[in-house]
């Protein structure tokens, strides 16, 4: 795939695999098109060469909702606009982003009924990442651990094959850092794929099952994180060299 922003490659000629059942972490200095590629892949901007499929489908420059349906979700970080609501609301919210699934259910009267299959949903989802004791708390009275676990359950809720994280574990202490790893090491236990952008690279080493290594647009290196972080290319991206 390639992404270009007038005469400039972010994303060069990249061509990636994500292992099924597997955590894949992409990391990179800055600048290396991480972020581009994440849009890329999730719908928020076209590739200008290449495509991105997910299950054997092309969902390339496919609508976001498109991409949901598919089976792959993006999870973002919480708005800030709810502090009101619980921890509860902000995973039944999540289906209110599917208007369209809304209005066909109102139609056909399965509005109570999903109400109810979305809250069991949202227990689930709570339990596996075990914010379940805080399900009645408003977002402004939990952790910030536990802010991240539920940008993360928002993702769940969508029931998705593979989950793109950006950064789970920025601005969060190691001690969470390390919980929130957990969590997700158990999804991925469960059968969900994922691919995470992340700086941490104790978390990487941690948690990854594989990592691909960014530089410039291209993909520098690939591998378990105990061969890449040998690899002198890799050594002396990062250091700029
Ligand atoms: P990373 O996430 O690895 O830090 P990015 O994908 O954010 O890297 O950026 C890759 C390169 O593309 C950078 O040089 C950045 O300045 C450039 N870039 C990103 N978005 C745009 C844009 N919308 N317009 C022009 N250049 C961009």
């Amino acid at each position: 795939m390639t992404v270009r922003f007038g005469g400039f490659k972010a994303v060069d000629d990249l061509d990636l695999d994500v292992d099924a059942g597997k955590l894949t972490a992409l990391i990179g200095p800055n600048g290396a098109g991480k972020t581009t590629f994440f849009n890329a892949v999730s719908g928020l901007i076209r590739p200008n060469e290449g495509c991105v499929r997910l299950n054997g489908h092309d969902i390339t420059g496919a609508r976001p909702y498109q991409i949901t349906a598919a089976g792959m979700l993006r999870s973002f970080q919480i708005a800030r606009g709810f502090p009101r609501l619980t921890v509860f609301e902000h995973l039944m919210l999540y289906d209110q982003h599917n208007p369209g699934e809304n209005i066909v259910t109102a139609l056909f009267g399965g509005w109570r009924k999903r109400e109810g299959e979305t809250a069991e949903r949202a227990l689930g989802v709570a339990r596996r990442l075990e914010i379940d004791h805080v399900l009645d708390n408003r977002v402004t009275e939990i952790s910030g651990g536990q802010k991240k676990l539920l940008e993360i359950g928002r993702g769940l809720m969508a029931e998705p094959d593979l989950l793109l994280l950006d950064e789970p574990v920025a601005g969060v202490n190691p001690t969470l850092a390390e919980q929130i790893g957990d969590r997700l090491r158990d999804l991925v236990a469960g059968g969900l794929t994922i691919l995470l952008i992340e700086h941490d690279m104790a978390l990487v080493g941690r948690i990854a099952d594989h990592v691909i290594v960014m530089a410039e647009g291209k993909q520098l290196a690939t591998g378990r994180f105990e061969e890449v972080r040998n690899d002198t290319n890799v050594q002396n991206a990062y250091l700029g060299g």
